[in-house]
């Protein structure tokens, strides 16, 4: 099965992600966890994409694309994968459907996790990562409405949407995704 979840900061994308990745056996691959992780050893990567994230600014398109071709093609995502924090503009979203061309396969769901905003700035606020300040998360929802709500209207016509409430317990939210699925 090839997923992706879709929802604002806070919006529980990792935690039911993780949950239907163990259910499904398949990888979990979160490009926002990738760039923590690169930032933290300073990789190449790490220094890159670190101004974006530590603002809560999107790293540059070139950059999330590329990282998700080189982790698509590892032997682990034969069986399928869930995507969580990609893709996160429409842009992303057409450039992931011309990597399944290439890798012959093709998207099953996008499970769009829909959260009011009140709801999304306390959830954050109660992490406490970096870029998880106020300020900061703010920016990440304006973000989240400007840039990945319009890919919406990339997926709902192509049929491939699941809008899920995921303003509920999240045993609740797990199963309605495995209810939609
Ligand atoms: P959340 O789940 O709270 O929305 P993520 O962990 O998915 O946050 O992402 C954290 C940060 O990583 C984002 O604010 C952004 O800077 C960067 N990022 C993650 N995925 C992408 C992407 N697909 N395109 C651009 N930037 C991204």
């Amino acid at each position: 099965m090839r997923l992706v979840i879709l929802g604002g900061p806070g919006s529980g994308k990792g935690t039911q992600g993780k949950q239907l990745c163990n259910k499904l056996g398949i990888p979990w691959i979160s490009t926002g966890d990738i760039f923590r992780a690169a930032i933290a050893q300073n990789s190449e990567l790490g220094v890159k994409s670190a101004p974006y994230v530590e603002r809560g600014e999107l790293v540059p398109d070139a950059i999330a694309i590329e990282l998700i071709r080189e982790r698509l093609v590892q032997p682990d995502t034969a069986n399928g994968w869930l995507l969580d924090g990609y893709p996160r503009t429409a842009f992303q979203a057409e450039e992931l459907d011309f990597l399944l061309d290439d890798l012959r396969g093709r998207l099953n769901w996008a499970i769009w996790l829909d959260v009011p905003e009140p709801v999304l700035i306390d959830r954050s606020l109660g992490r406490s990562r970096s870029d998880d300040r106020l300020d900061i998360i703010r920016r990440r929802i304006e973000l989240f409405h400007e840039r990945t709500i319009p890919m919406m209207d990339y997926y709902e016509p192509r049929e491939k949407l699941l809008r899920i409430n995921g303003n509920q317990p999240p045993e609740a939210v797990q199963q309605d995704i495995l209810a939609a699925l």
